[in-house]
């Protein structure tokens, strides 16, 4: 007899349907599998005639097949082990022919038939709806990640026997309601906020004009003057995830083995903060089988380098890519992957070696030391780089002063009245936000007046900008000029986004 079951593989963030054939006939006992798997998938056999036996089914004494195709898809991972299974008794006739047509079906399985959870169920059943199916089996312990899909009912199970006999109706199992997972999941804690931040109103403020138009940002100064502190903030003062943003963080969390049952929407941004020893693989993404790396992990939300010339150099320009197209494509010989990658990039750095300068009586480095310190960090990389803030020490007597600084709610809130703005002016352009504005779309959306006009030209000449400096300072104005709800970038603007452009500049800065 021959049964066919639907399961699902990922590629990148996205699914793919795999069927799982089972064929039997009479001939000598045997048992394979075939289909270009890899060796996990391989071992499946094993595994599954294990854990048949130990669920009380007896496999009679003949030849069976087992068939994933399409054959051209190299097939990784465990999840196909339920769907073996399930193909197995439904082709020696245990189970009854229904139509399975528009059923999912993934799991691992142990020897003693328990349904084990598997990484990347939110983008397979995902896909799965998108191909017309209905319905889906999966292990109980991804039941909660499965149901935040809309239009699918989630069978969740915990054994490959309360799978069969649920098929065969023994038993009931009930489904995992969409609504209340969606429900449970919408809260948004970040359990930080900006008003513990005392003093610094002009980092706070630009961590608010770079949230408002998505500006990368690149803070300089001392150890412990709170760098990582602001950084750390900055998601509560971003716009509130959609749904859709959620359920794309949720997918690349979800291949990572990075979700739990409990927590199966991710409802915040996401704030990554890997160390400098960090590889390429590790950062951008990778592996035989490619894995999201921290830039994807960092999607929707902030990826902070925390002392930045420390990075390896070939990691920081592994990034310079991404940075520019919002997604990573990683290539293997069966196949290109697409992770997505749009983050705020922030990125720290002390002044020099030892960390202390300024501070001149602290800092012992020589001018070539600090040069060459400061020089580790590419102009391509900073030409991707907005923002620069010079963080200074936090005064003595402003860390005890009472004064009550402003939430992060009240920052957002202006926050997202700029991006509203944002997102009707370039509704027909393919872009979001200000800092994507390149030449030609700057001057289609920025008049200057005359007044304006010769401010920047003195700021051209003073700080002694590049062309592609004035590019930053007029994209940096536009968004200050959105913060203040102006249709217009007036002279006040200019001189704020000067200030941010040019705040905490360092030696080889080409400007
Ligand atoms: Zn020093």
């Amino acid at each position: 007899m021959f049964s066919k079951i639907n399961s699902c593989a990922v590629f990148g963030i996205d699914g793919k349907v795999i069927s799982v054939e089972a064929d039997v006939n009479d001939g000598l006992p045997m048992f394979t599998m075939v289909g270009f798997l890899s060796s996990s998938v391989k071992e499946a056999g094993e595994r599954v005639r294990t854990a048949l036996k130990n669920s009380g089914y007896h496999m009679p004494p003949k030849r069976i097949t087992i068939n994933l195709s399409p054959a051209d898809i190299r097939k990784e991972g465990s999840g196909f082990d339920l769907p073996v299974a399930m193909a197995v008794l439904l082709a020696i006739g245990i189970l009854p022919e229904i139509d399975m047509e528009k059923t999912l079906v993934i799991g691992e399985l142990g020897l003693d038939g328990e349904v084990k959870p598997i990484t990347g169920v939110l983008p397979m059943v995902y896909h799965c709806m998108k191909m017309g199916m209905t319905s889906c089996i999966v292990p109980k312990e991804n039941e909660r990640e499965a149901a935040l899909v809309p239009g699918m009912k989630v069978y969740g199970v915990s054994s490959l026997q309360e799978a069969a006999e649920f098929i065969q109706g023994i038993i009931q199992v009930l489904p995992c309601n969409h609504e209340s997972i969606i429900n449970i999941g919408s809260k948004e804690d970040y359990n930080l906020d900006f008003s513990e931040v005392k003093g610094q109103t002009s980092l706070k403020r630009g961590m608010e004009i770079a949230a408002a138009g998505f500006h990368n940002v690149l803070m300089t100064g001392a150890a412990g003057a709170g760098k990582s502190m602001l950084a750390k903030r900055l998601p509560t003062i971003m716009p509130k995830l959609t749904f859709e943003e959620c359920i794309d963080i949720t997918k690349i969390y979800s291949i990572s083995g990075l979700l739990d049952n409990n927590n199966a929407l991710i409802m915040k941004r996401p704030f990554r903060s890997p160390h400098h020893t960090i590889s390429n693989h590790a950062l951008v993404g990778g592996g035989a089988n490619p894995r999201p790396g921290e830039i994807s992990l960092a999607h929707n939300g902030v990826l902070f380098l925390d002392e930045l010339p420390e990075f390896n150099k070939n990691v920081l320009e592994v990034m310079r890519q991404p940075i520019e197209d919002r997604c990573i494509t990683i290539s293997r010989v069966n196949a290109s992957y697409i992770f997505p990658s749009d983050f705020m990039l922030v990125a720290a750095m002390n002044k020099c070696p030892c960390g202390n300068y300024p501070n001149l009586k602290k800092c012992k480095c020589t001018p070539y030391e600090i040069r060459r310190y400061q020089g580790k960090i590419s102009g391509p990389l900073l030409d991707r780089i907005d923002i620069t803030m010079e963080v200074m020490p936090i005064e003595f007597g402003s860390l005890f002063q009472n004064e009550s600084c402003e939430s992060s709610e009240d920052i957002r809130a202006r926050v997202e009245t700029a991006r509203i703005i944002q997102q009707y002016r370039y509704k027909d352009e393919g872009i979001n936000f200000n800092s994507q504005l390149d030449g030609k779309k700057l001057k289609k959306y920025i008049k200057l007046g005359i007044k304006e006009e010769a401010l920047l030209m003195d700021a051209f000449k003073k700080d002694e900008l590049s062309a592609r400096g004035v590019y930053r300072v007029l994209r940096l104005a536009r968004t200050i000029a959105d913060l203040d709800e102006s249709k217009d970038v007036k002279s006040s603007h200019i001189m704020e986004a000067v200030f941010y452009k040019n705040n905490g500049k360092f030696y080889n800065e080409e400007v």
